[in-house]
């Protein structure tokens, strides 16, 4: 038996740098090359030859079809699949591809959220290719990754800004390279590797909850009496069944190129992670949506479903995904890799504090990047980072910082270092014994770790904003330095540095993130508590911050509010679709389940009383009266959700509309829940028409 090694595996359905190289004449893949690293776009003849060659490569791996696939603002994936078939009169058929069909699309983008875009311009929509990230074979289809964004240009998706934030950031950062001496660098690239939790659970468990099925979490349940405190699942042995799931996830993804590098069991049962090795970001982010994909189909295939909501049971850890991100150079240079010398060390501090600068000032905007609905539930919980947004550089760096914010020169701050027992950097960054695992964004070395985005979120949101808000920082420190001389250029910085230092330390914060008074002090300091999406999303909207995504031509006044209109929209309509689905299951699950345990109760009493009127039955009694009380109180919540349900559908303005939901909706909900599941809890599971808790969070074999 032949047995494929990884190598052979890994990216075999992708068309990548390799391919390109081995199948394109020389011209062409050079061309592909300087499109990829300048932007440039292809001239047709070439596009043509890229496309017959990638049609070959395609159909020789199976596919049959061809499909421009992006990123809309639903925040997964589309794909309309063309096939290259091109028959003739003579009843023979040519199997074609274009450089016209390879380069651009034109979907009908009407059924898109457009966020009253597509009410003022063209319904037609057009996508372009985006050569950086590579094409790809799956089930049958070449994948070709694009951009979309309607007829007058708006961006329709995720990926179009992402890739304007990109190049925002190369520009700045390369500029302040230069600026230090460092005319080497010809381009700075933001790098991505995201954290990915989700759950698994059994098929036919997941088949029989509508509200797995319907809203991603559990409305209803009554806890299993063993959550996670036993702290025996994080790390724990892999089940056979998860660890079939895993390798063949693997073996999924390698093929596609997406380098999945570590799994593990994560916190709450039935709970696990997915770390990839870092890439580029915009890759990344398609990686991250595939690797999304891939999970749910792989489980599907593995007779189990895999939940990727960011709260799919209450009462155990959410599911989040850690965004670890960087600045590396074409030089291979990772930007926050703090420095072997003084003057590399001078020039890891300048982009830290940037990022410092970057975050404080836009934390609003960071946090509105990662609201939705799911996020909700999970952010401010114990389990996640508050929903306030600070930064941790772990003690020693903190050290630093101080030094320099008290305006100590470069040599004393030297000293400092030398202090506490090191001259140069690395060596402290090295230790990570201080991590601190309550930070939302958290400084890990060499790297910072964003912990606040949700399991479901694209990645795109949060790495648009970063990008963007650290190239604006970059560029104010440049300028404010612009004009002195070579030689105090290094005290300059420092000076600056502390100036940056002075204004926002107030975002850094080494303690506990999850200590109950944290947040109090958070908002003394003046940082953003933002703890919904209703609370957030007016960030968007905000002078400084549409200042910043305007000025660097990021998003443009209508692009900003159409983005502000459909986060709200969204998250209406996601509590809009528990709200129903809540209600569809208290008539048709939870109100017969308690109905037919009472009668049985009731008629086990009356058949007691019928044999001898002296047995006691006063436990019936109690528990039938139990059960009418909860009964009874479901169903005025019911009645009240209901109600309330009509009055936020009625109501047109979108802010108003997500408050309502928010405030009025969520906890009709927790109210008819409680009620729900203490019933619940006293109910056999005979009659339960849904699985418990239990069975979903420990079938797994
Ligand atoms: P942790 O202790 O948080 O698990 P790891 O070193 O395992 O830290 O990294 C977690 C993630 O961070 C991985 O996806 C990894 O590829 C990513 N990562 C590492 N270095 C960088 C970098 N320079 N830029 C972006 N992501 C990075
Ligand atoms: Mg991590």
């Amino acid at each position: 038996m032949t047995q494929t090694t990884i190598p052979e595996m890994y990216g075999c359905m992708v068309f990548n740098d390799k391919v390109m190289r081995e199948r394109l004449p020389k011209d062409a893949y050079k061309a592909v090359r300087k499109t990829i690293e300048t932007g440039k776009s292809l001239d047709l003849d070439v596009a043509n030859t890229v496309a017959a060659t990638m049609k070959e490569w395609a159909v020789e791996r199976g596919a049959t079809h061809f499909t421009h696939w992006f990123q809309p603002m639903t925040g997964l994936t589309a794909e309309k699949h063309d096939s290259f078939i091109n028959p003739d009169d003579k009843g023979n058929v040519i199997m074609n591809f274009s450089g016209k069909e390879l380069v651009k699309g034109e979907p009908d983008a009407s059924s898109f959220p457009s966020g009253g875009i597509r009410a003022t311009f063209e319904a037609r929509g057009y996508t372009a290719w985006d050569p950086s990230s590579y094409a790809f074979v799956k089930d049958g289809s070449l994948y070709i990754p694009t951009a979309f964004c309607s007829y007058t240009g708006e961006s329709l998706d995720k990926k179009t800004p992402l890739l304007r934030s990109m190049d925002v950031l190369n520009h700045e950062a390369t500029h302040m390279l230069h600026f230090l001496g460092r005319e080497n660098v010809k381009r700075v690239d933001t790098t991505i590797g995201s954290e990915q939790e989700y759950f698994l659970i059994d098929k036919d468990l997941y088949l029989s909850r509508k509200d797995l099925v319907l809203t991603g979490r559990t409305l209803l349940g009554a806890p299993a009496p063993k959550g996670q405190e036993m702290e025996d699942h994080y790390f724990g042995v892999l089940k056979p069944k998860v660890s079939a799931f895993m390798h063949d996830l693997d073996e999924e993804l390698w093929k596609l190129g997406v380098p999945a590098k570590t799994k593990h069991n994560e916190v709450a049962p039935a709970q696990h992670e997915l770390a990839p090795v870092f890439e580029m970001s915009n890759i990344a982010v398609d990686h991250n949506q595939l690797t999304m994909e891939i999970m749910k189909k792989v489980a599907d295939r593995h007779n189990m479903a895999c939940l990727l909501h960011e709260k799919p049971f209450d009462g155990v850890n959410g599911s989040g995904k850690h965004v670890n991100w960087s600045m590396g150079t074409d030089t291979g240079e990772n930007l926050l890799e703090p420095g072997k010398t003084p003057a590399e060390n001078t020039q890891f501090l300048v982009f830290l504090v940037a990022v410092i600068a970057a975050v404080d000032k836009y934390a609003d905007l960071m946090r509105a990047s990662v609201a939705t609905a799911g996020n909700d539930h999970r952010l401010g919980a114990n389990e996640a980072p508050p929903a306030v947004v600070s930064i941790f550089v772990g003690d020693e760096l903190a050290k630093i910082l101080d030094a320099i914010e008290a305006g100590e020169t470069p040599e004393d701050a030297e000293r400092t270092l030398m202090d506490i027992g090191a001259k140069v950097l690395p060596t402290l960054m090295k230790d990570t014994t201080d991590r601190n695992r309550t930070s939302p964004f958290a400084f890990t070395g060499n790297k910072f770790e964003f912990r606040m985005p949700g399991s479901a979120v694209s990645v795109a949101d949060p790495a648009i904003i970063l990008n963007t808000a650290v190239a604006d920082s970059l560029r104010e420190i440049r300028k404010s330095l612009e004009s002195t001389p070579k030689e105090d250029l290094t005290t300059a910085i420092m000076a600056h540095l502390q100036k940056l230092l002075k204004e926002h330390k107030k975002i850094l914060f080494n303690g506990n993130g999850y200590a109950e008074d944290w947040v109090d002090q958070a908002v003394a300091r003046g940082l953003y508590n933002l703890k919904s999406v209703p609370d957030a999303m007016p960030a968007f909207l905000d002078p400084k911050n549409t200042k910043l995504l305007e000025d660097y031509h990021i998003y443009s006044a209508s692009e900003i509010h159409a983005r502000y209109e459909i986060n709200l929209e969204n998250y209406a309509k996601a509590i809009h679709i528990e709200s129903l689905t809540l209600q569809d299951m208290i008539k048709k699950d939870v109100t017969p389940s308690i109905l037919s345990y009472s009668t049985a109760i009731c008629d086990e009493a009356l058949s007691k009383k019928e044999l001898s009127p002296d047995i006691d039955t006063s436990y019936e009694t109690e528990l039938v009266a139990e059960l009418s009380k909860y009964y009874a109180s479901i169903r005025a919540g019911l009645k009240k959700l209901s109600c309330d349900t009509k009055a936020a559908e009625d109501e047109s303005d979108s802010l108003k509309k997500a408050v309502l939901y928010h405030d009025t909706i969520l906890s009709d909900m927790v109210a008819i829940r409680t009620a729900v599941d203490a019933a619940e809890a006293e109910i056999p599971s005979d009659y339960l028409t849904y699985p418990t808790y239990e069975e979903m969070l420990f079938s797994l074999r």
